[in-house]
């Protein structure tokens, strides 16, 4: 995703409505790392500037995703995630218990599809969620778990 400044020059030459809580959403996406919902992005927005409706910010996600600036991604986790980073391929990890997603920087370019196995698809790119728990989650499980059940196994 561009700058929160070069987003503004862009969409007000492709006559896209500029606002003071567009830019704000421009603002909370650029360098997000954390693949927020639209909810999410709503949240972080209405702290900085309470205005901004859900409606605004569902439209903005849209208009940026339309124009790949922002990826729209379906990671498993019940919600679209947003993903500001779209320069460089890169693949996800992905806690099943509480939903964190993070950038995964790997070369996987040895995965291939069997021969024989295409079941006739010209076939592109793969993309690799690996899901586990993340280091809050493996704390907390291991904060709830009885010590006696502990040393029994
Ligand atoms: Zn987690
Ligand atoms: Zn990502």
């Amino acid at each position: 995703m561009r700058p929160p400044d070069e987003l503004t020059t862009l969409f007000r030459a492709q006559g896209r409505k500029v606002t003071a809580q567009r830019q704000c959403i421009f603002r909370v996406l650029h360098g997000d790392v954390n693949h927020p919902t639209a909810e999410s992005v709503h949240a972080a927005a209405r702290a900085q500037m309470e205005t901004i409706s859900l409606k605004t910010v569902y439209q903005t996600l849209h208009e940026l995703t339309a124009m790949g600036e922002i990826a729209a991604l379906d990671l498993g986790t019940g919600t679209t995630r947003f993903d500001p980073n779209v320069d460089g391929a890169h693949h996800h990890l992905v806690c099943r218990r509480c939903g964190k997603v993070r950038d995964l920087h790997a070369d996987f370019s040895t995965l291939t599809v069997p021969p024989g196995a295409e079941e006739g698809f010209a076939v592109g790119g793969a993309e690799v969620v690996f899901r586990g728990l993340c280091r809050d989650c493996r704390r907390a499980g291991r904060a709830r778990r009885p010590r006696t059940a502990a040393a029994a196994t």
